[in-house]
C-alpha cells in the first residue's frame, strides 16, 4: 500500500479542488497533506486525509529554515510519493529535501526540475480533473463528474455554529440564497451586488458570505435589501462551517473565488459571474446545476489569469457591463430550475 503526500499550498479555492486528487490515491492508501494554516480547515472530518500537516510558509516557517525543519519531519513518515498540487519551486524543493523518492507534478510548473515524474498540464480541463490527473490513471477520464467532484465534510461543529448563527432567522418558510460578493482581487468583485439584492429580497432570505474583510460589503447589500432580509455571515464561520451554510441554501451567486469551490463541493446551486478571468482556464462551477454568467464579446477578456485590483483599461466593462438583471434572471432560472 503506497503512502502519499500531497502539497498544496497554493490558494483556499485550490486546496478545495485537491480533495478529487486525494480521494484518488486514499483509494490505493494512506495519504498525508501538507497545507497552509488557512486551508488546513477544510480537511476536517475528511477521511480520505490521515494526517494534515500545516506549513506555515509565510510565518512561522517562513524561508529555507522554516522549509528544510519541515522536510526534516516529512521523512520519518517514509512516503513513496509525493503529488506536487501546488508548483512552486519551494514545494518541489521541501519534497526533495524530504528525500520523496517519486515526486510528481505539472510540466509547467516552477519547480518542475525537480521532480522524478512529469504529468501533461491539461490546459483544456477543469483545475480539479487535472489534480486529478496527477493520480494514478493518468490516460483515464473521470468517469461522472462525481470523481472530479471536490469534497467537504462539515462535522458537528460546523452544523452547531450554522443553527446558532441561523437560529434568530424568522420560521417563515423563506428559502436562503447566499451572496458571495468577495475576492482577494479587486476586478473580480461584481459591484452591482446590492442592486441584486434588493430584487431578490421580497423572494428569498439572503445570506452573504465571505471572510471578515468582506463586512462592508455585506452591510451595503443589507442596507440595499433591507437588514430584516440578510443576514451577514461574513467573518462568522469558518470555512467548513460556510461549506455547511451554502448546503442549506437554495443557491448562491458567487465571483470566481473560493465560495464558488465551495459551493461545487456542496453541489449547490450556482451562479457563477465571470469578469477578467474565464471559465476556460479550468475553475468555473462543478455543481450538478450552475450558470456562468459573464459579458461575451469582450476583445479585452481574459486580461490577467487571476484578475488585476484594477482595470489595466480603466473601462472594467467585464464587470459594469454585466448587469443586475441579467444576473436576477439567471438566478431565478436556476432555482426554479430544480
Ligand atoms: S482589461 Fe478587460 S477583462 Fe481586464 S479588467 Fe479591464 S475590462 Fe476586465
Amino acid at each position: 500500500m503506497p503512502t502519499s503526500l500531497v502539497i498544496q499550498t497554493s490558494f483556499l479555492g485550490d486546496t478545495v479542488l485537491t480533495t478529487g486528487l486525494v480521494a484518488e490515491l486514499a483509494r490505493l492508501g494512506a495519504v498525508d497533506v501538507v497545507a497552509t494554516p488557512a486551508a488546513a480547515d477544510l480537511l476536517a472530518n475528511n477521511a480520505d486525509v490521515r494526517e494534515c500537516i500545516v506549513y506555515d510558509k509565510r510565518g512561522a516557517d517562513a524561508g529555507i529554515g522554516g522549509m528544510l525543519r519541515l522536510a526534516s519531519r516529512l521523512r520519518r513518515p517514509r512516503y513513496d510519493a509525493a503529488y506536487l498540487a501546488q508548483g512552486s519551486w519551494r514545494s518541489a524543493a521541501l519534497a526533495a529535501a524530504a528525500r520523496i523518492p517519486r515526486r510528481v507534478g505539472f510540466d509547467t510548473s516552477a519547480g518542475r526540475l525537480l521532480y522524478t515524474e512529469l504529468v501533461r498540464y491539461a490546459a483544456d480541463r477543469h483545475h480539479a480533473e487535472r489534480l486529478w490527473l496527477l493520480g494514478a490513471r493518468r490516460d483515464a477520464s473521470p468517469s461522472t463528474p462525481d470523481e472530479i467532484r471536490p469534497r467537504l465534510f462539515p462535522g458537528p461543529a460546523e452544523r452547531g455554529a450554522v443553527d446558532a448563527l441561523t437560529a434568530g432567522l424568522p420560521r417563515d418558510g423563506a428559502s436562503l440564497v447566499a451572496l458571495a460578493p468577495g475576492s482577494v482581487w479587486g476586478t473580480k468583485r461584481w459591484p452591482y451586488y446590492p442592486d441584486l439584492a434588493a430584487r431578490l429580497a421580497p423572494l428569498h432570505r439572503l445570506v452573504v458570505v465571505g471572510s471578515a474583510a468582506d463586512a462592508p460589503l455585506a452591510a451595503a447589500i443589507a442596507r440595499a435589501a433591507g437588514s430584516d432580509r440578510v443576514l451577514d455571515a461574513t467573518g462568522r464561520l469558518s470555512l467548513l462551517g460556510t461549506a455547511e451554510l451554502l448546503a442549506r441554501c437554495v443557491a448562491i451567486v458567487t465571483n470566481d473565488s473560493a465560495p464558488l469551490h465551495l459551493a461545487s463541493a456542496m453541489n449547490v446551486p450556482t451562479v457563477a459571474l465571470f469578469g477578467p478571468t474565464v471559465p476556460a482556464f479550468g475553475f468555473g462551477p462543478l455543481s450538478t446545476r450552475s450558470t456562468i454568467v459573464e459579458v461575451d464579446g469582450l476583445p479585452c477578456r481574459p486580461c490577467d489569469p487571476h484578475g488585476p485590483e484594477v482595470c489595466p483599461l480603466r473601462h472594467w466593462k467585464c464587470m459594469v457591463n454585466l448587469g443586475a438583471d441579467r444576473v436576477l434572471d439567471a438566478t431565478l432560472a436556476l432555482i426554479r430550475s430544480a
